[in-house]
């Protein structure tokens, strides 16, 4: 049982740098994440930073909608504009929560934002989620062209190794669908393999081959800004073990992946952890 909550936020675009340094703000329309229930995600860092103590229960067991984003954003957004700063926004939606969990289907307030955003006409978004509800708002990503990106995160191939590690997240074949229907109406998509979960290589490139644009791959070594550290808190080493995957919690585990999805996308096409994240946009690439 997740607890729901509504609760109107102070603000709704907050300027962002570190990991995300070439963007300008985050948006994240919920605090906390039902994909995290039940040991769901266990290599969630959001759990661990200060916005998991919004309540007092585990990490994945609540949801607080920002109750007045449409307003918020609206006026913000506007605030931006009048300021001369609009065109250049650059925002990731969502760096601590997924956007499409299961309460946007009846709240609707990702869909607000991008309506927001498809009004306002000017500036980019990163929108990224392991949901495919996000198909539900084709309509919106399509008026908003390449001013966004659908990245979506499927961090494996292997339907045990997602139903061992992320029980609480959608199929691997459901997004990797989603993924080939929002390419296949123009929608630039990219496909966040992150963090890389065990797989098979060869069968994973071959897969996501025709369902995205590009990339981006990232490991608990190379994204955890902390060399492993961080997810050797978590537990992930001590979970791999116990899985038997041991031999996947190794700094240089995700060459054959790269190797593969080279040989099929071509380099240009495959990204690599901080620096792919924040690779130029589609447009700017020469
Ligand atoms: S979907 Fe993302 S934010 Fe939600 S629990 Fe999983 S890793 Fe954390």
């Amino acid at each position: 049982m997740i607890v729901h909550l509504s609760r109107p936020a102070s603000r709704i675009l907050t300027p962002t740098g570190g990991f995300l340094r070439a963007f300008t703000h985050s948006l994240n329309p919920y605090v906390g994440c039902a994909f995290g229930r039940g040991g769901g995600c266990p290599f969630c860092y959001v759990r661990k930073l200060a916005v998991a103590g919004a309540l007092a229960a585990p990490w994945g067991q609540w949801v607080i909608a920002k109750s007045n984003l449409p307003e918020l954003l609206e006026k913000e957004l506007f605030a931006l504009q009048r300021g001369g700063s609009l065109a250049g926004m650059r925002v990731f939606m969502s760096s601590a929560t997924d956007p499409y969990q299961g309460l946007e289907r009846r709240l609707g307030l990702s869909r607000a934002a991008l309506e927001l955003f498809a009004r306002f006409g000017s500036g980019r978004l990163v929108v990224q989620t392991r949901s495919p509800l996000i198909e539900r708002d084709v309509d919106l990503l399509r008026a908003l062209g390449r001013r966004v990106i659908v990245s979506l995160t499927v961090e494996t191939d292997d339907e045990r190794v997602r139903r061992a590690l992320t029980p609480t997240s959608p199929p691997v074949a459901s997004r990797l669908q989603a993924a080939g229907r929002l390419r296949g109406a123009g929608i630039f998509v990219q496909l966040a393999i992150a963090p890389m979960l065990p797989n098979d290589a060869e069968r994973f490139a071959e897969l996501v081959l025709p369902v995205c644009d590009r990339v981006v791959v990232d490991t608990y070594f190379d994204g955890d800004g902390s060399a492993g550290a961080r997810s050797r808190a978590l537990g992930i080493e001590a979970l791999y073990r116990e899985l038997g995957y041991a031999d996947w919690f190794r700094r240089g585990a995700e060459a054959q992946l790269l190797a593969a999805l080279g040989r099929r996308l071509g380099p240009s096409r495959v990204l690599f952890s901080c620096e792919g994240f924040n690779a130029p946009w589609p447009r700017e690439q020469p």
